[in-house]
């Protein structure tokens, strides 16, 4: 898709022909020029020519009771991005989207950063990716909607913040999606200068922080980001953010097994959330290589030991390893993917 070009091609057009256009692509989703029947033809030609509509995408299903779905995009200069979407039990859609090629921060147990940093994407390219989700639900049965954004694909969104906001900002304007603020939510790995620029932007978005760990040096064993940023700066910052928004912030806690998953460590962590607007989330690890994952029962005892010291935590459902849901599995494994799905 070319959707950069939009702005150019109407220009010269009345004020109107925004509207209809911002109607026929963002609210009723059409995938061809030819269905917008309200523009005149030879606008609907040029655009056909100069905007195609066309998204070079492959999805791929969950064999278990199709609870989420991934789809890998090809972009202009056919680098690929991923993807997902969540159905909840609840029957809300969440869509979690990329905002980088790639990641440049390299945290241990992400499969992302081991194909290194590509580049960033243009707002255009990350609005790309809930287009179309939003075509895909459209063509349901059901007719479903997209309820939730969550940036927690590939890539910091806080490394690439001018896209990242501005695509936040459209998917929020009642002209186009209108994705309410408070069903948007952004994963960061701790780059704090985003964290205070969002905290300035007077959006009502949700914000959480990957910290996977309750002290520096297990911290900076896995993320080197935490090289860069101490917990104690981190956890300043995030409390400014706090005191000038009045917003929760999650924190995120990978388990991984023998590396933060004692009770210790849940002590030590327990220590330094316990504040009012903190919430953690502890989130089964997809292994990628190098580490393995907490089992069940450490993660409810862990659970335990951070409600005993009276936080709220939950934790999150890990959705259908089969598609190796994790941050740029797919990417990597394509091939292996494409096989196990011919044989479902
Ligand atoms: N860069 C941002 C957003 C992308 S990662 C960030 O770090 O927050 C989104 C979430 O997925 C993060 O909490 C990240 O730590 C987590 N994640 C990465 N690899 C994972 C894996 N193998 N299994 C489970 N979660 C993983």
């Amino acid at each position: 898709m070319k959707l950069d070009k939009l702005s150019i091609i109407l220009q010269t057009e009345p004020k109107y022909r925004f509207v209809q256009v911002n109607q026929a692509l963002f609210k009723d989703f059409i995938s061809s020029w030819d269905e917008v029947k309200n523009l005149p033809k030879a606008l609907r030609e040029k655009l056909a020519i100069e905007c195609p509509l066309e998204i070079k995408a492959e999805v791929f299903k969950v064999a278990e009771g199709l609870r989420s779905e991934k789809v890998l995009i090809t972009l202009d200069d056919e680098e690929v991005v991923e993807s997902v979407l969540i159905r909840q039990k609840d029957g809300r859609n969440t869509i979690c989207v990329s905002s980088q090629v790639g990641c440049p921060l390299n945290c241990a147990f992400c499969a992302t950063g081991r194909y290194g940093f590509k580049r960033n994407l243009k707002s255009e390219e990350i609005i790309e990716q809930v287009l179309f989700w939003a075509r895909y639900l459209k063509s349901d049965e059901q007719d479903n909607k997209i309820d939730n954004i969550v940036y927690m694909g590939m890539g910091e969104p806080f490394l690439n913040y001018p896209e990242f906001i501005k695509s936040v900002k459209f998917l929020n304007n009642p002209e186009t999606f209108n994705v309410g603020s408070r069903r948007i939510s952004v994963s960061t790995a701790g780059v704090l200068p985003g964290i205070k620029r969002l905290a300035g932007e007077k959006m009502q978005i949700n914000l959480a922080i990957s910290l996977h760990a309750s002290n520096d040096n297990t911290r900076r064993d896995i993320m080197p980001i935490a090289k860069q940023y101490t917990l104690k700066e981190t956890l300043k910052t995030v409390d400014d953010y706090i005191r000038k928004t009045g917003r929760r912030v999650m924190f995120e806690y990978l388990m991984i097994k023998d590396v933060n998953d004692r009770n210790e460590d849940a002590l030590e962590l327990a220590k330094i959330m316990n504040k009012p607007l903190y919430m953690v989330n502890l989130i089964p690890y997809n292994p990628t290589g190098q580490f393995k994952a907490s089992n069940r029962e450490r993660i409810e005892k862990f659970k335990k030991v951070l409600e005993a010291e009276g936080l709220p935590v939950t934790i999150r459902l890990s959705f259908g390893q089969s598609i190796l849901a994790a941050c740029g599995q797919l990417r990597g494994k394509k091939k292996i993917v494409k096989k196990a799905e011919s044989q479902v």
